[in-house]
């Protein structure tokens, strides 16, 4: 019998966001003069880790900084979640994660990932962790680390009962197929259509797309689709989740919302579909707010958004 009340081990990434504000974005060989900068801690498995402890849960992190000035700050801001980081390396001579955000007045962006010390993230380093890993209610993935170093956490897992869910985020093409080997499977329309090789836009062809998934190996699959909710489901049913209805701002960590979220609510007394309820009001309520991780809401105001 899996323990509800158990803890949630992030495997992923760790960046720090440099988001540059300007009337434009520059061209090639143009210099502008932008209006704002601001540091802000960001990186898919950061962003979800910090959704997950929000949400009430006992998070533990794996993962890797620089030994940077932003490795520190990174640390401190994640151990002022109440984030486990005793599992996360500090790596000599390496810089941390770096996301450059340009955005413009407009809203479109163009974005610059390094991945620094998240792309040293080894299979080693998480075969040492492997006693928390197996200890662990829910181990929670995507890929912004080397794809050989998840292969390894999900084979560990399964030596337990720790379940696995994955954010195939960003999803890589190829596709590996040892990434369907897992309970749960959560892409985003784009993701999902990378994965099965045709597009995924509505409601109709996200049902089919997640028996699809369930074929290929996952034992559960939630897509989700923005503005239109989520569908969820496994090789025996498929049901679609209603959005509930934001005015959104900034949706860019919705998606991370939504993946902690289930990985906090879904446990052996929850059905999937209740607990994919309460992630999309997760991911919903994030829509409805600037930056990743500072939006990401508390257990109580997700809550109050379901009773709604
Ligand atoms: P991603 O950020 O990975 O692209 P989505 O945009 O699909 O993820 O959002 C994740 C979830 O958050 C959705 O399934 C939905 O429940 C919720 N959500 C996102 N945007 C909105 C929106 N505009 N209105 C209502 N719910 C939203």
């Amino acid at each position: 019998m899996l323990d509800p009340a158990g803890k949630i081990v992030v495997l992923g990434s760790i960046n720090m966001d440099i988001v540059v504000g300007c009337t434009h974005l520059p061209g090639r060989g143009e210099t502008i003069i932008a209006d704002s900068s601001a540091e802000v801690s960001g990186g898919k498995g950061a962003n979800q880790a910090v959704a997950a402890a929000r949400l009430g849960a006992d998070v533990a992190f794996i993962g890797s900084v620089g030994s940077d000035a932003f490795g520190e700050t990174l640390l401190g801001n994640l151990k002022r979640e109440n984030i486990d980081v005793s599992h996360v390396s500090r790596r000599a001579k390496c810089a941390s994660g770096l996301a450059v955000v340009a955005v413009e007045d407009s809203g479109e962006n163009s974005i610059m990932v390094v991945p620094g010390a998240n792309g040293t993230l080894t299979a080693k380093e998480v075969s040492a962790s492997a006693d928390l890993i197996r200890a662990s209610r829910t181990l929670l993935l995507q890929l912004e680390v080397p794809l050989k170093t998840v292969i390894a956490a999900i084979r560990i897992a399964h030596e337990s009962d720790t379940r696995i869910i994955l954010n195939p985020a960003p999803a890589p093409d190829p596709f590996p197929l040892e990434l369907l080997d897992v309970d749960l499977i959560c892409p985003n329309q784009s993701e999902a259509a990378l994965i099965l090789g045709h597009k995924v836009e509505s409601v109709d062809t996200a049902r089919h797309a997640v028996s699809e998934l369930t074929r290929l190996g996952a034992r559960n699959a939630a897509i989700t689709l923005g503005a239109q909710g989520a569908v969820v489901g496994n090789g025996s049913s498929v049901e679609w989740i209603e959005p509930f209805a934001v005015t959104p701002i900034d949706t860019t960590a919705a998606g991370d919302a939504f993946a902690a979220a289930l990985a906090v609510n879904w446990d052996a007394q929850t059905d999937l579909s209740d607990a994919a309820r309460f992630a999309c009001a997760a991911g919903a309520i994030a829509a409805t707010r600037r930056g990743a991780q500072p939006g990401m809401p508390t257990r109580e105001e997700v809550a109050g958004l379901v009773q709604n």
